[in-house]
């Protein structure tokens, strides 16, 4: 009867989970300021940094980074995303909202619309929550390229063999 808090906690579960569960994903620390080798860089000011990639149902959960503003890309995706803006601004062309800390979107499967980040937005990181495929397109609505999950795993992997992390270092994301 010491504290009061410590009365209301419950013990922690002593059960079985199922045989087969996968195993969690925790990260302290997604923003990695002090180890920018976690930022996998995908173009000129723009990184992701991995949080999920789940290769079974064919998502990927990461943070996009983008320092200085400028034109991201025009896409479509063929299935849902989630966003979370952590911080700075950007917008989609096609809508009238502009997206800022603090802000969450879904976005539907089939629009197409153009991700731009505005000048004056010094550092924009957000959490998006993709699955299935980026479709690039083209200002006519033709695809012209796309990304999934495997392909960010490729790239990723790369990063960290190259900055000296290797090749297993990926894994702790894969589910
Ligand atoms: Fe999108």
């Amino acid at each position: 009867m010491t504290n009061k808090i410590q009365n209301l906690i419950p013990k922690p579960y002593q059960g079985t989970n199922p045989s087969n569960k996968i195993s969690d994903i925790f990260i302290q620390d997604s923003f990695s300021k002090d180890d920018d080798r976690l930022w996998v860089p995908l173009s000129s000011g723009r990184w992701s940094r991995p949080l999920c990639y789940n290769i079974s149902q064919g998502y990927w959960v990461h943070l996009t980074k983008v320092i200085g503003g400028g034109f991201l890309s025009r896409h479509k995706h063929p299935a849902p995303v989630h966003g979370f803006v952590i911080k700075g601004s950007w917008r989609y062309l096609e809508h009238d909202w502009v997206a800022k800390e603090g802000s969450y979107l879904f976005e539907p499967p089939g629009e197409i619309h153009t991700l731009v980040v505005d000048e004056n937005c010094d550092e924009m990181i957000t959490l998006f929550h993709n699955t299935g495929a980026l479709l690039y397109c083209d200002e006519n609505g033709n695809t012209i390229g796309s990304t999934d999950v495997f392909d960010r795993i490729e790239v990723a992997r790369n990063h960290f063999i190259e900055v000296g992390l290797g090749e297993n270092f990926i894994d702790q994301f894969i589910r």
